[in-house]
């Protein structure tokens, strides 16, 4: 176990060097050695194993399919583990959902210290319980937290516990394709001083809300302003990790978007308005590029990008499919309206846990509309045949339709 979760910090790193971050070779070999000398005990993770559960015997009344509204609804239970600097990680527990309690001076409430994740619970046809690639997110989650110098943790063991957490609250996962649950881990820093340093304690929780689809009444394609003035995220920034100082800042945009008849933002980053991303989710192009070859383009890892398990599986998908060029590649948005007025632009969609795909229509940039095409073949149709495409597949994976290593049973 030691082993392992120290080659996988170490794999985080070469990875993050990889892609281009610029950091010098001297401050990485200092911080592996710095990652190679902690020393783990028992208390630098929780385990699963150690589970606690005091199970919500007062159970809610479950809310008809029809009526879900995303993020509104909670499911009965929630799971607990908290961290001191000086005794490490305490035994998790599962336990009715409900308020916490923090001191007021906590650092989640005045400096950020926080960070979290989305993944959904799906039911199969024979009513079995399944998660989408876990441990993309359970890794995600720690290096958004060591990120954050809140503590680190195996993400097995977190694995396991959403998963504990998963079959107490089973019943809450809708049966129907489309519906699923969705979990939300966070992880907060909770030291009780006014003071801008690391925080010597922290709470760990996952929480669940059953959620319909994200298109109750089929497709409907997005149209997006390009934010010009403000940016998401920058080099050697954090725009990469998911933490929720991220988030707040970019609703301010998103707003000026909706007021503006958008339905939500495109971000954009340098000189050359490079995309990077849809609103919270990643952006992908599919074109006839210069050179005549169709191809699926999305932003590179390179900092500015929020690696998205949906992202890396829709790369995953097309290269396996092999039927058009690949990139992950910077793309801007002089080539978009390029190939637009050329016709070279074939569909657009975002991408992300929540909606999976979400097909875009039109972009609002610099005084101009873009108009992104949908389906050639059919005037009505709210989504191009290649985002429907990666859609059903991916659900025909989430739900267990295909048999695939990605979908896990819990
Ligand atoms: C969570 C998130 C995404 C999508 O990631 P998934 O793992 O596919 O859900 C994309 N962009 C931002 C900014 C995000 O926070």
């Amino acid at each position: 176990m030691l082993l392992k979760s120290l080659c996988s910090q170490a794999n985080i790193l070469t990875k993050k060097t990889a892609v281009g971050l610029a950091r010098p070779v001297s401050s990485f070999t200092a911080m592996q050695r710095r990652l190679n000398s902690t020393t783990t005990t028992d208390t630098d993770t929780f385990r699963a194993s150690e589970i606690r559960k005091t199970p919500n015997d007062n159970l809610k009344e479950l809310v008809p399919n029809q009526e879900l509204v995303f993020g509104h609804t909670f499911t009965d239970n929630m799971l607990m583990v908290e961290w001191e600097a000086k005794s490490g990680w305490g035994k998790p527990v599962i336990k009715p959902y409900g308020k916490i309690s923090l001191d007021p001076s906590a650092s989640v409430l005045h400096y950020s210290f926080e960070c979290f994740e989305g993944m959904k619970a799906y039911k199969d046809k024979q009513g079995r319980a399944r998660l989408f690639r876990p441990d993309m997110n359970t890794a995600r989650l720690r290096r958004s937290s060591e990120r954050l110098t809140l503590p680190s943790f195996d993400t097995d063991e977190l694995t396991e516990c959403i998963k504990e957490l998963v079959r107490t609250d089973l019943r809450w996962i809708p049966s129907e394709r489309g519906y699923s649950m969705y979990i939300r881990p966070t992880l907060i820093g909770t030291s009780e001083f006014i003071g801008v340093g690391p925080s010597d304690r922290a709470m760990l929780f996952v929480i669940c809300c059953p959620v319909g689809p994200y298109y109750k009444t089929g497709f409907k394609a997005v149209s997006l302003q390009a934010t010009t003035d403000r940016v998401r995220a920058w080099p050697g920034g954090t725009g990469d990790s998911k933490i929720g100082g991220n988030y707040a800042p970019g609703i301010l945009p998103q707003i000026n978007a909706v007021k503006e008849g958008y339905h939500q933002n495109l971000w954009l980053y340098g000189e050359n308005d490079q995309l990077t991303e849809v609103g919270t989710m990643n952006c992908f192009v599919f074109l006839k590029n210069e050179q005549g070859e169709t191809e699926l383009v999305t932003p590179p890892l390179n900092g500015l990008i929020l690696p998205g398990v949906t992202r890396d599986s829709i790369l995953g998908l097309a290269r396996e499919w092999n039927e058009f060029k690949v990139s992950e590649r910077e793309i801007t948005m002089s080539e978009i309206v390029k190939a637009q007025e050329e016709g070279r632009l074939i569909e657009m969609f975002g991408t992300g846990t929540a909606c999976v795909v979400s097909p875009i229509r039109n972009i609002g940039y610099q005084g101009k509309q873009i108009k992104v095409p949908l389906d050639p073949k059919d005037p009505n149709s709210q989504a191009g045949p290649l985002t429907r495409r990666l859609n059903d597949t991916l659900l025909s994976i989430q739900y267990g339709e295909i048999e695939h290593p990605w979908s896990v049973l819990v």
